[in-house]
């Protein structure tokens, strides 16, 4: 078996894949996708099985972290098994296996993923006003996501939640999202809109950069910057009052490629070694090809050589084309 580490060109290991199980999902964010999307017919999508080998072979190569996402990965049956397969390795061969969700399913997950062991997830919530939850979302679902966050709680499953900062949409609310995560107990992080894919509006319209939302929670609370890293994107702040973390990615106004340690694949094994890149690599053909590790691991090494240096985001003007045609419910969020 080749173990050889993940590095590419700009000497960056690769010790995190996010993995998509589905593209489909039971939410329609207006800033994610368009009312209508297509999803993709489901003999395209990668097997469990599949699903399974394909991760053994990135945690060959040194990947330390999985994290299953979507699509809405909790509207896929099988799910739960992979979670299983792959807790297996936890602590051997793995540091950790999560889970990026929506929250409507996590009621009844929770405690099943708990004893597979999950230890994380992170829940995607943009607001806590019922009303607005389901004009952004096209679904009324609040109160099951609520319901699903307290749920992982219970189980002991430690939840951080994810917030696209919106103009016009959540801008007024986000101080007290973050007052209330922090209350329950739960860190936050906020995220700019990234123009990828086209959805019914306009992206600029609702294009928030996150140095103004930071002066105006300076304006509330002493933000003081952490040491905290993940490896992520995400830079970190401790909010004195709060007691809490609130984590800030802002793909738009500061580039963060420098450190980027992941790789994501698409439901239907497509690997994208960027996510704001066209640079594509097809793991299910490989998959396919050969039941050996050969023509996967040959497959991750072309990934690593076409892995790009850093994204080119950008929110201009009305009217322009998305950076990149493909959504992120397509890649992987
Ligand atoms: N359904 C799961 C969820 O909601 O977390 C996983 C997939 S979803 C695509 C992952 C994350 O991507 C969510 O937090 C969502 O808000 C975010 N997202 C989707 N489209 C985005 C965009 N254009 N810009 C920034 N974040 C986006």
């Amino acid at each position: 078996m080749n173990t050889r580490p993940l590095i590419d060109a700009f000497q960056r290991r690769i010790t995190y894949l996010r993995l998509s199980v589905t593209d489909r999902c039971d939410l329609r964010c207006s800033y994610c996708m368009p009312e209508m999307m297509r999803f993709l017919p489901k003999k395209e999508v990668l097997s469990l099985e599949e699903l399974h080998r394909l991760s053994l072979g990135f945690m060959a190569r040194g990947v330390r972290k999985i994290r299953l996402t979507g699509g809405e990965p909790l509207v896929r049956r099988d799910m739960i098994d992979l979670v299983r397969a792959l807790g297996r390795h936890v602590g051997e061969g793995l540091d950790e296996i999560t889970l990026t969700t929506n929250g409507t399913q996590l009621a009844r997950h929770a405690d099943e993923m708990a004893r597979a062991g999950m230890r994380r997830v992170n829940v995607s919530l943009d607001t806590l006003d019922p009303a607005r939850f389901a004009q952004l979302t096209r679904r009324d679902a609040l109160d099951q996501v609520l319901e699903g966050i307290a749920a992982a709680k219970a189980a002991g499953i430690a939840v951080k939640l994810n917030t696209v900062a919106l103009k016009g949409i959540n801008e007024g609310e986000l101080p007290d999202l973050i007052a209330w995560a922090h209350g329950q107990g739960h860190a936050i992080t906020l995220i700019e809109t990234m123009p990828l894919g086209e959805v019914d509006g306009e992206r600029i319209d609702s294009y928030l950069p996150l140095d103004s939302v930071r002066t105006q929670l300076e304006a509330r609370w002493k933000l003081t910057p952490s040491d905290h890293r993940t490896g992520g994107p995400a830079r970190y702040y401790d909010i004195a009052e709060t007691g809490g973390r609130l984590g800030l990615i802002t793909p738009l106004t500061e580039n963060f490629c420098g450190s980027c340690n992941r790789m994501r694949v698409t439901a239907t094994g497509q690997l994208y070694p960027c996510l704001g890149g066209g640079e594509a690599v097809d793991l299910r053909a490989a998959l396919r090809s050969d039941p050996g590790p050969h023509a996967l691991d040959a497959a991750l090494d072309r990934a690593l050589a076409v892995k790009p240096e850093r994204h080119s985001f950008a929110i201009r003007t009305r009217g322009e084309a998305p950076a990149l045609a493909r959504h992120m419910s397509v890649t992987g969020g």
